[in-house]
């Protein structure tokens, strides 16, 4: 079939921009994949463990005049997470995901003295190795396709260190310095690489924290909500970011700076 001008069909087709959200199914992950169907992306919401969640958030993206679809892997388990992705791009002949939101997080906190060697490894799993996993494999069709957007949630604690996280701000800040480097080896192709560290934002990772002592730490006295980091995701995913790379950009309320 030819791509004529007058032909609707093909040419939303041509334009059709694929991004991916690892943990799309609550919290700052479903708010940056409803921001993402706002800014006209088809938008693939990865979940692991909450099937319910992950299809609310994908009737938010449909609410919005978006579309998108649910893909169900493990960030931390490789075999999955390729499998999966291989399974799309064999179904989607031609189509390329050129924004990967690197999401998906889990917090374990011990004091590092009491840390269990499993708190250790499931948050270094989870939050370092599925990043690596997850770009790596789709990294090559952005080389190849000469444009990518790669954003990293990464956090406050990676930046400052919080006391009780040892093996979160160490896999926060070990993505920190992954994007560093990643944003030097693709920044040629028109590929960039940033991270956005949240301080503290409303979400169930946040739930237990005792936000009355917290906010008092906070210059703007108050938790963020997860639009409030979304919109910045929307931002760095655009193709208006084209000459920011390899930046960490702060969502904290003045915590820290
Ligand atoms: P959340 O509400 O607990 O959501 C976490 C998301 O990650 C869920 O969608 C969950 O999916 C997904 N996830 C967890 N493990 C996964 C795995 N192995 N494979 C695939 N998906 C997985 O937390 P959030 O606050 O929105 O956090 C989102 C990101 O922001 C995280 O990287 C977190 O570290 C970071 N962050 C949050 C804050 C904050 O204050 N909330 C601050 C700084 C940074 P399922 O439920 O489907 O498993």
């Amino acid at each position: 079939m030819k791509n004529e001008p007058d032909s609707p069909l093909l040419i939303n087709f041509a334009a059709m921009k694929y991004a991916l959200v690892t943990g799309g199914s609550k919290g700052i992950g479903r708010a940056v994949c409803c921001t993402l169907a706002e800014n006209g992306f088809y938008v693939l919401v990865n979940f692991n463990s909450s099937p319910e969640e992950a299809a609310i958030t994908l009737s938010l993206v449909k609410d919005r005049g978006g579309d998108g679809e649910l893909i169900k892997f493990d960030v931390s388990r490789q075999e999955e997470v390729e499998g999966a992705l291989a399974e799309w791009q064999g179904r989607n002949d031609g189509k390329v995901i050129q924004v990967l939101v690197n999401n998906a997080g889990i917090r374990k906190d011990a004091l590092l003295m009491w840390m269990k060697n499993e708190e250790w490894a499931d948050v270094l799993q989870t939050n370092l190795n599925g990043f690596f996993f997850t770009t790596r494999f789709l990294i090559k069709d952005m080389l190849i396709s000469k444009f990518g957007r790669i954003i990293n949630i990464v956090s406050l604690s990676g930046i400052k260190g919080l006391p009780g996280q040892a093996n979160y701000s160490a896999a926060k800040a070990g993505v920190i310095g992954a994007t560093k480097a990643l944003a030097q080896e693709v920044a040629k192709k028109n590929v960039t690489v940033n991270a956005v560290a949240p301080g503290f934002i409303h979400s169930d990772m946040t739930r237990d924290l005792d936000e009355a002592q917290l906010k008092a730490m906070i210059p703007m006295n108050r938790f963020g909500k997860p639009e409030e980091v979304a919109e910045i995701i929307g931002f760095l995913a655009s193709e208006k970011s084209s000459y920011i790379t390899g930046a960490v950009i702060n969502v904290n309320g003045g915590l820290y700076t």
